[in-house]
């Protein structure tokens, strides 16, 4: 599981991420992947190495946060055999489903998964999204996975921003970050 990137890889990736100031709202900066995703050789490059990363580790399911979380999750998931399972924001999932809300800057949010979504209680999971920033969607997202009786073995990111410590809310868990800022 200690695969780490080469500075050329790093490179290729680092290049691939666009800066888009004041994007949703003024004093954001937010980090735009659609060059990542439109680059086949950046792609490759990034699933090359959660693949690497996750072979071997024996998953049952890759869970993705709605909605950049899907992408990664659900390629990795393909090429590692395992399934996948979408987290999804409120009213999207039309079978039973568990809750789990967390706090914004201003009110809340909720993700929600299917009760059934592991199909059997202790699968292997790993988390999976585009960006960690203050860790609140992701949090709530390991919560659903282990209210659902599975155990999510590490919480992983493309793009991690240290400055904001969502690492903190994870405290004795695997988090792991391909790049961080
Ligand atoms: P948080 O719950 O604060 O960790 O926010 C994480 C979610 O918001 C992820 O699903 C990201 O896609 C998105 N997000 C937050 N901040 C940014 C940013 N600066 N650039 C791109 N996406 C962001």
């Amino acid at each position: 599981m200690n695969k780490e990137l080469n500075t050329q890889e790093k490179n290729i990736l680092l290049d691939s991420i666009r800066d888009v100031p004041d994007f949703p709202k003024p004093g954001i900066i937010f980090k735009d992947i659609t060059p990542l995703l439109g680059s086949p050789e950046a792609f490759n490059t990034l699933m090359d190495h959660l693949t690497n990363r996750y072979l071997g580790l024996e998953l049952d399911f890759i869970a993705g946060i709605d909605a950049r979380g899907f992408i990664f999750g659900s390629i990795l998931a393909d090429r590692l055999g395992v399934g996948f399972v979408p987290i999804r924001k409120k009213g999207k999932l039309p079978y039973t489903t568990v809750a789990e809300k967390y706090s914004l800057e201003y009110g809340f949010d909720e993700v929600e998964i299917h009760i059934d979504a592991f199909g059997k209680d202790g699968a292997k999971v790993v988390l999976i999204d585009d960006l960690i920033a203050t860790g609140g969607t992701a949090k709530a997202a390991y919560e659903l996975i282990e209210k659902v009786g599975a155990k999510c073995v590490e919480c992983c990111f493309v793009i991690e921003l240290e400055f904001l410590n969502g690492r903190e809310k994870f405290k004795g868990k695997e988090v792991y970050s391909v790049i961080k800022f």
